[in-house]
């Protein structure tokens, strides 16, 4: 007979394995090889008319082979045999439940970012995107946190050992976008941001954050109030009234506080807004000359306002979630409902 070669016959074998769809099929390879009639046991018989030094080779080659192309198609039948063939059946049992295919869908974090994307984009806003790894400089100096200032307790972060941190805000973006563009500008960032603090229902170590900038000759706080009050009637899909309160940030000059119409009483006053009828949303303010001059921008030429929140909140308000680690938590009862 002439010179069969394992190896190479093993390989075919496998691949015919594997591109069986029925048992009738895998029967007759399984015939082909380890059958009575097969070429195993064709060489097997042929062991007696090889030398004796290829004879032991040649005898545990084939068993090799036996064994390991038996293990497989064994296998293939099980698949068969679970997926609902039944054996000595070749045909497709239309009798049997069927499988329904699992299809992926939008997390809500994702779901309700392309909706603020869309909004901000129809009022002529660019959607941009900065670095999660950030240097001290953008993070906390050019947004005029200088060292010593206690502002920066507030943002205790993640220091990493190659001597960049982990952002804790998204307003470094800004500064990054004022040194390659000029005004007038009008961007939004939305992005993941970091803490290093104990995380409860409300708090997370990482979460996401939305920062807002307008920038031009003459940008003031009323252009702030309209875009702001537009955003979030789209945003909620309901008529809503804002309130800006004075307060303070180091990147903004002056600074406030803005607050919403409670969603749930519309203003009358229930448990969610305390009885006030207001939610905090944001904190905004104009931009402090010094982040005009960090970024390489003249403050006496240009003004302009920004706002920063937590974006997680805003999609929390959006569907009703009351625990923000639900979003990072993976699990499907959650996820699904969306
Ligand atoms: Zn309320």
């Amino acid at each position: 007979m002439a010179k069969i070669n394992l190896k190479l016959l093993k390989i075919e074998a496998k691949k015919e394995i594997k591109k069986t769809e029925s048992l009738d099929y895998l029967n007759k390879i399984f015939d082909k090889y380890l059958g009575k009639k097969g070429i195993v046991s064709e060489v097997l018989r042929s062991l007696k008319s090889l030398p004796q030094t290829k004879r032991k080779k040649t005898g545990e080659a084939a068993n090799d082979f036996k064994r390991e192309i038996g293990e497989l198609i064994e296998e293939r039948k099980k698949i068969f045999q679970n997926a609902g063939y039944k054996i000595q059946d070749t045909h497709f049992d239309i009798t049997a439940p069927g499988k329904k295919p699992v299809s992926g869908h939008l997390h809500p974090l994702t779901l309700a970012r392309k909706e603020v994307e869309e909004i901000f984009e129809n009022m002529g806003f660019s959607v941009v995107e900065g670095p999660e790894m950030e240097s001290e400089w953008y993070n906390f100096d050019a947004l005029n946190i200088p060292k010593d200032h206690p502002a920066r307790d507030q943002w205790d972060t993640f220091y990493l050992e190659n001597g960049l941190l982990l952002r804790t805000h998204t307003s470094p973006v800004q500064v990054r976008y004022m040194e390659k563009n000029n005004p007038p500008l009008r961007i939004i960032t939305i992005g993941r941001v970091f803490r290093h603090e104990a995380t409860d229902a409300s708090h997370e170590v990482n979460f996401y954050q939305l920062d807002g900038l307008m920038v031009g000759k003459d940008v003031n706080v009323a252009n702030f109030k309209a875009v702001i009050q537009e955003f979030f009637r789209r945003f909620f899909e309901k008529p809503v009234k804002i309130r800006l309160i004075p307060s303070f940030f180091p990147f903004v000059e002056p600074g406030f506080q803005v607050d919403m119409t409670c969603l749930n009483c519309e203003g009358k006053g229930c448990s969610v807004c305390s009885q006030t009828g207001w939610l905090e949303m944001m904190g905004a303010g104009m931009v402090h000359p010094n982040v005009f001059k960090n970024s390489g921008l003249n403050p006496k030429f240009w003004q302009g306002w920004a706002f920063g929140m937590g974006f997680d909140r805003l999609a929390m308000m959006k569907y009703k979630i009351n625990d923000i680690r639900l979003f990072y938590s993976g699990d499907l009862r959650f996820l699904n409902q969306f």
